[in-house]
C-alpha cells in the first residue's frame, strides 16, 4: 500500500503515513506511487502531543500512582514502624547505637519499597499503553494515544522498553523529556529510542 500524498511505501495495518502523516483508509486501498494526487479535502493529518499536554498527563499518573503505591505498600510501611518500636531503635525510644542487626530489617523493607514501586511502574505504563487504550489514565484523560511509527497499537515488549528508556531521557537532567517540546514529531528521547509517538485523537 503507498500513501496517497507522498508516495511512501505504508505498511499493512497503518493508520497513517510515516513520512507525512498523512491518514490511511480503513479500507485499504491499493494504489501505485504513480497515482499520486494532490489531496483536497483530506481528513486532519495525524496530530502529535505537545510537551504541555504530555507533562499534565505525567502529572495525573503521578498522582495516580501514589495514591495505587500508598495503598499497596502500607502493610509494609506499617510493619516497618511496628517493627521500630518493638526493638526501641528510633530517635527518642532509642537506649544507644543502632546496630547492623538493627538497621537489616529497615533496610531490607526499604530495598523491597523501591522494587515494589519500580514495577508497579513498568506494569502501570507498559500494560495500559499496550492495551485497547493505547494510553494511561492521564493519556486517556487527555485524549493522546502511544503508537508505533506507522499509528498501530504497541506490544507490551515495546511499550516496557519505552518506558525504561526513561530512565535515560531522565539521566540527561530530563532533557530527554523535553526533547517532546522541540522535535519533529514531539518524540521526547524515550519514544525515539523505542520508536514510538504519542498522538493526539483528533
Ligand atoms: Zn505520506
Amino acid at each position: 500500500m503507498f500513501c496517497s500524498k507522498c508516495g511512501a511505501n505504508v505498511q499493512n495495518g497503518a493508520t497513517f503515513c510515516s513520512a507525512c502523516g498523512q491518514p490511511v483508509p480503513a479500507v485499504g486501498v491499493v494504489s501505485a506511487p504513480t497515482s499520486v494526487t494532490p489531496v483536497i479535502a483530506a481528513r486532519p493529518r495525524v496530530e502529535y502531543a505537545g510537551f504541555w499536554l504530555r507533562f499534565v498527563a505525567v502529572i495525573i499518573d503521578g498522582i495516580v500512582l501514589w495514591i495505587v503505591g500508598a495503598v499497596i505498600t502500607f502493610p509494609l510501611v506499617g510493619a516497618m514502624g511496628l517493627r521500630g518500636m518493638m526493638r526501641g531503635g528510633f530517635g527518642t525510644y532509642g537506649s544507644g547505637p543502632a546496630t547492623p542487626a538493627d538497621v537489616l530489617p529497615f533496610v531490607s523493607i526499604i530495598f523491597r519499597l523501591i522494587l515494589i514501586s519500580l514495577v508497579l511502574r513498568w506494569l502501570y505504563y507498559a500494560l495500559l499503553e499496550s492495551s485497547s487504550w493505547q494510553a494511561t489514565l492521564g493519556k486517556k484523560a487527555l485524549g493522546l494515544e502511544v503508537t508505533d511509527m506507522e499509528g498501530r497499537r504497541i506490544s507490551f515488549g515495546r511499550a516496557t522498553g519505552r518506558t525504561f528508556a526513561k530512565i535515560i531521557s531522565a539521566m540527561i537532567l530530563y532533557i530527554g523529556f523535553m526533547m517532546a517540546g522541540f522535535t519533529e514529531k514531539k518524540q521526547a528521547l524515550h519514544d525515539m529510542i523505542a520508536g514510538c509517538l504519542v498522538i493526539r485523537k483528533t
